[in-house]
């Protein structure tokens, strides 16, 4: 029976890890019935052999590149620590009201917009200092912990520095650097370093989890470089297959300047309509859920303050999901700026004949073409082009403005 730890993909490391830290856990839930003032081991002091929490800390972070289940790690590990075996089994109700979000003792932190703001962590810790309910932990994960604000930051870290004897913080980075992770906090939590699965782990799952045919799989994992989500969109979503194959086909529209600028305008086009139908439909419901909540055009005594409080929350609203209507265009022009990098790497590894697979064996032969004209040199500068035109958007360049660059580049060689 497949436990909560098989959705990690190629993590054998890191599942090990979790393991047992979870069976520490369920040691330390057990020795405290005896000695109630016993807590966990603090990262970083000795903790030796007789100390039945040696596995187990109450601050982690996962780290790795997008795809690779930093939060289906987290989530699981939540589960297993809220499992009434201690292992994470899979079955028992904790671990499945904590992987379908209803369980009491676990707070789920997922921004929708860039950040997450000093209130938002302010409430969670203090929800979070409380006893579990169900007698075990209470459980904090906070995805994307790159994106706290510097007062949240803060909050988080007062928190993580004093931690309640019961409270367990589970953080999702890309990597522990300054720039994602303060280091005050990850100097206070245990890392679990999770890697880019390999394309036949992903095409694995693909084939046995969600029925897709293995060649299908397999061009989709590959094509994903890793990202398991990704892959399966790939695999099962054709307006998906037709984005990536628009995207592949910039390198050879760059004919000239104009061309550059016109590929630009098309990809942050793109991008634009990408993020406007996977944002729709969700606006759209919470509005009237709002405007029913409110119970548009009322009368009488009240009315008037009634009317002034719902254009503030109108306001927020609308707030909120321009926030959010951001973060889908820019997460949507990142998957397409990957998608590019992946064809500059082929061309790059064909240049210096290195024996490794493709990331897009379907313009394998183009990228072949491209290695002959530009040689490995001129490889490598188109795909730093499109590294460099990642890092000024996640620096807040605007988009339209880098992307023009790097077409401009990619054109110029
Ligand atoms: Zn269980």
């Amino acid at each position: 029976m497949p436990d909560v730890f098989a959705d990690l993909v190629g993590q054998d490391e890191a599942v090990a890890t979790l393991r047992r830290a979870a069976a520490a856990a369920a040691a330390v839930r057990r020795h405290a019935a005896d000695q109630p003032a016993l807590a966990l081991t603090p990262t970083g002091s000795a903790g030796g052999a007789a100390d039945p929490g040696a596995g187990m800390t109450h601050a982690w972070i996962f780290t790795g590149p997008p795809g690779s289940g930093r939060s289906v790690a987290a989530r699981a590990f939540a589960a297993a620590l809220q499992c009434a075996y201690g292992t994470g089994c899979g079955e028992c109700p904790g671990c499945h009201t904590t992987l379908t979000g209803t369980h009491a003792d676990v707070r789920l932190v997922v921004p929708e917009g860039l950040s997450i703001g000093v209130n938002e962590m302010r409430a969670l810790v203090l929800r979070a200092a409380s006893t579990p309910s169900g007698g075990r932990w209470q459980v904090v994960v906070i995805e994307d912990a790159d994106r706290l604000t510097e007062a949240a930051g803060n909050a988080l870290l007062k928190a993580i520095e004093e931690p309640p004897p019961r409270t367990v913080f589970l953080l999702c980075a890309p990597s522990t650097h300054p720039d994602d992770i303060s280091v005050t906090i990850r100097s206070r939590c245990r890392v679990v370093p999770l890697r880019q699965p390999p394309a036949t782990a992903v095409a694995e799952v693909l084939v046995q989890r969600d029925g897709i045919a293995p060649d299908v799989a397999q061009w989709a994992a590959a094509a994903a470089q890793g990202h398991v989500g990704r892959a399966r969109r790939l695999a099962r979503d054709p307006e998906a297959r037709k984005r990536r194959d628009a995207v592949l086909a910039v390198p050879r529209r760059l004919t000239g300047v104009g061309a550059a600028f016109d590929a630009a305008s098309a990809l942050i086009e793109a991008a634009e309509a990408e993020a406007e139908a996977s944002v729709a439909e969700a606006d759209a419901s919470e509005r009237a859920a709002l405007e029913t909540a409110l119970g548009a055009g009322g009368t009488g005594r009240g009315a008037a303050g009634a009317i002034r409080g719902a254009a503030g929350q109108l306001k927020d609203l609308e707030k909120r999901q321009k926030s959010r209507a951001t973060r889908a265009q820019r997460d949507a022009l990142d998957r397409a700026l990957v998608d590019l990098a992946g064809f500059y790497r082929d061309a790059l590894t064909i240049a210096l004949r290195a024996p490794v697979e493709p990331v897009h064996t379907d313009t394998a032969a183009l990228a072949g073409a491209g290695a002959q004209k530009w040689d490995a040199e001129g490889a490598l500068r188109r795909l730093e082009a499109v590294l460099q035109c990642r890092a000024a958007i996640e620096a807040n360049v605007k988009p339209r403005i880098a992307v023009e660059a790097m077409m401009l580049a990619l054109w110029r060689g």
